[in-house]
């Protein structure tokens, strides 16, 4: 059974339309990662995943139920995004507890969700600081254990390592690798970086123009590119 199934997603802000009809199925478990020239509706479909914006036509299962119309926060699905966006009056401890604690979790829950997040991403140390006292990268791990705290189904992360610096990046690629072997789930990735993809994915999907281009393994993609652009996208170094 696919964990999620996208069937002809179209969405059109106003008179543009930005993706125009994206089939894919997504399994339990996969690492796939989006890759793609920059407004070619990477983040656009994710935002169709999480539910932040309404898909304009096409539909959306999520273990085969219907998500079109369902809000994010019932959704299990969570969202990592490029820029950290942590309360900076909250100290990493809080920032974690927040949307644990909206979903309702009584206290004890919420302390061990934390416990076992901080412990993933080794954050333990860090609990009390304020986000402007956090490196890069280290803020980048705290709104990933913010995420891993409501225990998601589905993991969204959009170019979470555009904003660190290259030996940080390498840092936080490993963590989310690390997550990925241990907790299962399903994440789904978006990257302008091809290195990025060809060590994450299980699957690389190939978006242009609000398209897919291609799907397939990193080994796939890179021996038999569907066509010049794939080819072109993925041989050329950054
Ligand atoms: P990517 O993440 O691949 O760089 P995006 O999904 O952010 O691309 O954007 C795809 C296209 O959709 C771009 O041309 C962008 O300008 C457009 N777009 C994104 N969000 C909006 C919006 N809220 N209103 C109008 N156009 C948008
Ligand atoms: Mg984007």
């Amino acid at each position: 059974m696919a964990r999620l199934v996208l069937r002809g997603v179209k969405k059109r802000f106003k008179t543009t339309d930005v993706l125009h009809g994206i089939d894919l199925e997504i399994g339990d478990r996969e690492f796939v990662v989006f890759v793609g020239p920059s407004g070619c509706g990477k983040s656009t479909l994710l935002r169709l995943i999480a539910g932040l914006d309404p898909i304009t036509e096409g539909e959306f299962f999520l273990n085969e139920q219907r998500m079109n119309d369902v809000a994010p926060s019932k959704r299990g699905i969570a969202m990592v995004f490029q820029s950290y966006a942590l309360y900076p009056h909250m100290d990493v401890y809080e920032n974690m507890a927040f949307g644990a604690r909206l979903m309702g979790l009584d206290k004890t829950e919420v302390e061990a969700r934390i416990a076992e997040a901080s412990r993933m991403l080794r954050l333990d140390e860090l609990l009390k600081r304020k986000p402007r006292e956090l490196s890069g990268g280290q803020r980048q791990r705290v709104a990933i254990g913010r995420a891993l705290v409501r225990k998601p189904e589905v993991f969204l992360l959009d170019e979470p390592l555009s904003n660190l610096d290259a030996a940080l990046r390498s840092d936080v690629r490993l963590e989310i690798a690390r997550l990925h072997r241990s907790i299962g789930g399903t994440m789904i990735y978006v990257t302008h970086d091809q290195v990025e993809a060809m060590t994450l994915a299980d699957r690389i999907v190939v978006m242009n123009l609000g398209r897919i281009e291609q799907v397939g393994s990193p080994r796939e993609l890179y021996e038999t590119p569907a066509n010049t652009f794939v080819a072109t996208f993925i041989g050329s170094p950054k």
